[in-house]
């Protein structure tokens, strides 16, 4: 697999899609540096650059898989650092706005720590590659070269103002959210990226606490989903050190902010089962609040061909749909295929994109999707097919309080394993419908007594299963 006609790849940013994407070129170069503007600790410490390391930030089933892939041992070390581990299907409470989905036992198994966690036991492992190196509280502050070629990114260490060059023969940005690459390819007489945004209007706020000796037994982690009817969220993850880690989500104006209205905010969700669960627990850290959930993608046409966006830089998400870690892990392999399906770097940036526009684009389409239902979000209007796909949607999460096999099937699809058109597999379909039919004509049966009108919430407790 190793191609070595190029030398010396540089990759911005040191956040989850850096480290993967360094990881995976470590293996096609002869030397990959990683330029960080933070400071990087050697604990799971929250640090500056990654704002979202205080909320929850977990990855999608199908993300672990390839983190595991790519970094064999990575579970086993989370976990020998304290991070616990869950059967998505039996151990994880989900109520959504139709009422508690059916828990069961799965194979879809995740590892739960804290994003600092994460990240730390990543980075340890691809700073242990012998061909990579960090440059660590350095800034990278433009590019050498024009609008075919990079031959260089402009660096500022935080304590000298003057940026000096290190040259590259393959430039990745993957500074996240903020990313400043649209500038830089203007200063190299490249189009602007055209940028396409949905804004949810969602607001995080998480706090840590020490899980208490007495806790709800029956689940070890819940989520109380929002929904276009339902513009409050929140949900419970243990992670290390015996910790939970909670964060509130609220759409529109009525959003968590602060320390004194946690609580309280907590108590107004779906279900008490969150509120009760923090109220005997002691709090560890402060509450923090996050926006930065806006869905962008950029889309690039005019670029050199040795400038890549990977990450968040070139597409996020709403973190609600926990999408952002493995589509940078996605981002990263297909990267590397595009290494090896062609010698050399011509035209790299283009076939890269062209192949990301199609990965990407089923991620796209359910986070914008469902947020084009809620009546908070800036974007274009519903599409008739979102309409219908959403109301399909329904009816699988209705069908998935009541029956194991569609449950799996939509949580296979939410850990990206499968794409959302495997909820359209005829036996998937037949089910729904039986399901959701049986519902609605039988007013007698338990089940259509558990079953209320769209938008509104039970009251069935996981715990009673
Ligand atoms: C509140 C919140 C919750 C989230 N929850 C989840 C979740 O549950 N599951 C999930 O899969 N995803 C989640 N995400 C998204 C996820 O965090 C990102 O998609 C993922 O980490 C990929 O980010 P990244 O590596 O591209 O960027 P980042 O994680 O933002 O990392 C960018 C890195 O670049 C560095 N940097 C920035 N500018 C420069 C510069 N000029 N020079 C050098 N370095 C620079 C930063 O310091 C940082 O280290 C969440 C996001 C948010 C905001």
């Amino acid at each position: 697999m190793s191609r070595r006609e190029t030398r010396h790849a540089v990759v911005l940013g040191a956040g989850i899609a850096g480290l993967l994407t360094a990881r995976v070129l470590a293996a096609r170069f002869d030397q990959v540096t990683v330029v960080e503007r933070d400071e990087l600790p050697d604990t799971s410490v929250r640090r500056r650059g990654v704002p979202q390391g205080s909320h929850i930030n977990a990855f999608a089933v199908h993300g672990r898989r390839i983190v595991e892939e790519l970094l064999p041992g990575f579970s086993d070390d989370m976990v020998a650092l304290g991070a616990t581990t869950m059967d998505l299907g039996a151990d994880f409470a989900i109520r959504h706005p139709f009422g508690w989905a059916r828990q069961f036992p799965s194979e879809l198994h995740v590892v739960c720590g804290s994003r600092g966690l994460t990240e730390l036991v990543i980075r340890q492992k691809v700073t242990g590659l012998s061909n990579v190196s960090v440059v660590s509280q350095s800034a990278a502050t433009g590019l050498v070269g024009d609008n075919s070629q990079v031959d260089a990114v402009l660096l500022r260490t935080t304590d000298d103002d003057k940026a000096v060059p290190l040259t590259a023969d393959l430039v990745v940005d993957a500074t996240g959210r903020g990313s400043r690459a649209g500038r830089w390819l203007a200063e190299l007489g490249c189009r602007a990226p055209v940028e396409e945004t949905v804004d949810p209007h969602v607001g995080y706020a998480s706090r840590i606490y020490r899980i208490p000796a007495e806790h709800p037994t029956g689940w070890k982690a819940c989520y109380l989903q929002l929904g276009p009817n339902q513009p409050r969220g929140g949900m419970l993850l243990p992670i290390e050190n015996n910790q939970w880690l909670v964060t509130l989500l609220g759409a529109g104006p009525d959003q968590p902010r602060r320390e004194d209205d946690f609580a309280a905010f907590a108590r107004r969700l779906s279900s008490p089962v969150l509120a009760e669960a923090i109220s005997h627990a002691e709090p560890l850290s402060e509450v923090v609040a996050n926006r930065s959930t806006t869905n962008r993608r950029r889309h690039i046409t005019d670029t050199p061909s040795n400038f890549v966006l990977v990450g968040d830089a070139a597409c996020c998400f709403n973190p609600i749909y926990a999408q952002g870690m493995t589509m940078a892990a996605i981002a990263a392999v297909l990267l590397g295929h595009c290494l090896d399906q062609r010698p050399g770097l011509d035209n790299l940036a283009h076939r890269y994109y062209q192949q990301a526009r199609a990965k990407t684009r089923w991620a796209w389409m359910l986070a914008t999707t469902a947020d084009a239902r809620s009546p908070h979000t800036d974007g274009p209007p519903l599409s008739a097919a979102q309409r219908i796909a959403g109301r399909y949607l329904d009816r699988v999460l209705i069908a998935g309080t009541e029956d194991p096999e569609v449950q799996s099937r939509f949580l296979a699809m939410y850990n990206m394993l499968q794409s959302p058109t495997s909820l359209l597999a005829p036996r998937t379909v037949l089910r729904t419908y039986r399901a959701t039919r049986f519902a609605a004509n039988s007013h007698q049966s338990e089940t259509a007594a558990r079953l209320p009108e769209p938008g509104t919430s039970l009251s069935v407790d996981p715990i009673d299963r």
